[in-house]
């Protein structure tokens, strides 16, 4: 009932469920080319290629009466990655929804390339990033397909090198029909972390100047997850990358990590820095990947 005196609360909640159903960057930015309250303001920056500089400057955000994010601050520069880690509910995705400016901020600013993304036009913001969401959503279609959705001028030797960069290809040639096979809601079943890295090169593919990866090798083993983490060091090189992670594993190599809590940062700096601090990430990091390192130091792997 509180929702229906509230229109603009349940609008937020609608849109953050179709987000979270459909989990592709491309098909919400098409739900939101219909959203009132994101408009382009007029004589909007249409560059076409951004450089991915990000910049939060005391950024406060609420979807409704509750602050979410509260004075976030933090800078990146291309080539660097920003790891965010937190609970669920502290902030993270939100954060990423400002920087793609499916919310605007209520205070402080979101700059990208030293411009507020209030005054880039949506669709040259957005065709520069690459979001790969948890709940991966793939089309009736072929992988091939699937992975050059949103570039559909892409050559098959550039959909192949994409996969291989995501660690799918060696899965993909085990397929019945190899890149042809029909996957999705009428096709072969993929495991999640196939979908995830099927995502990850849809993701590539796209060769966006910011990248954000959200919670996206959950679902793969942590051999994979190294494996990919591997490859995307070279690919990362010119990029401006988002890890958003519950596992330290996935966050442990960023130049900058982002330890969330309740809508703010409440520790910030590189993974040595932060264990230095011996605050709660050192406290996460005691829990989960202390263990994952014995385990691995007594298998004889450093
Ligand atoms: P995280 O990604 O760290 O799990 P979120 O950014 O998803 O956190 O959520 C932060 C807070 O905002 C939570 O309390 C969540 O319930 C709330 N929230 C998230 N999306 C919406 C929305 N569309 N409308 C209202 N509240 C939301």
């Amino acid at each position: 009932i509180w929702a229906l005196n509230n229109p603009m609360r349940m609008a937020g909640w609608l849109i953050n469920d179709v987000q979270r159903f459909i989990a592709s960057a491309e098909k919400i930015e098409d739900l939101l080319r219909v959203e009132p309250c994101i408009k382009n303001l007029p004589n909007s920056k249409k560059i076409d290629e951004l450089k991915g500089v990000v910049e939060f400057n005391s950024v406060g955000f609420s979807y409704g009466d509750e602050k979410v994010l509260k004075n976030i601050s933090f800078r990146a520069k291309p080539g660097e990655t920003v790891g965010i880690i937190g609970p669920t509910g502290a902030g993270k995705s939100t954060l990423i929804n400002l920087l793609s400016r499916f919310y605007d901020t209520d205070t402080g600013e979101v700059r990208v390339d030293g411009i507020n993304v209030k005054q880039w036009e949506i669709q040259k913001l957005r065709s520069n990033m690459a979001t790969v969401m948890q709940d991966i959503f793939l089309f009736s279609d072929t992988i091939e397909g699937n992975i050059a959705y949103g570039v559909p001028d892409a050559t098959v030797e550039e959909v192949i090198d994409a996969a291989k960069k995501a660690e799918a290809h060696e899965f993909i040639l085990e397929m019945p029909e190899q890149y042809d096979t029909i996957v999705g809601e009428r096709g072969v079943g993929l495991s999640g972390g196939q979908r995830q890295r099927i995502a990850l090169a849809r993701a590539l593919l796209k060769d966006p100047s910011i990248l954000i990866l959200d919670d996206t090798t959950s679902s793969v083993d942590m051999e994979t997850e190294l494996k990919i983490q591997k490859t995307l060091k070279s690919i990362l090189m010119e990029k401006t990358c988002f890890i958003i992670a519950h596992r330290i594993s996935s966050v442990k190599e960023a130049d900058l990590i982002l330890v969330m809590e309740d809508g703010k940062i409440i520790e910030q700096g590189t993974h040595s820095e932060l264990l230095a601090k011996k605050g709660y990430y050192h406290h996460v990091y005691q829990n989960q990947f202390g263990n994952f390192e014995n385990q691995h130091s007594q298998e004889g792997v450093s």
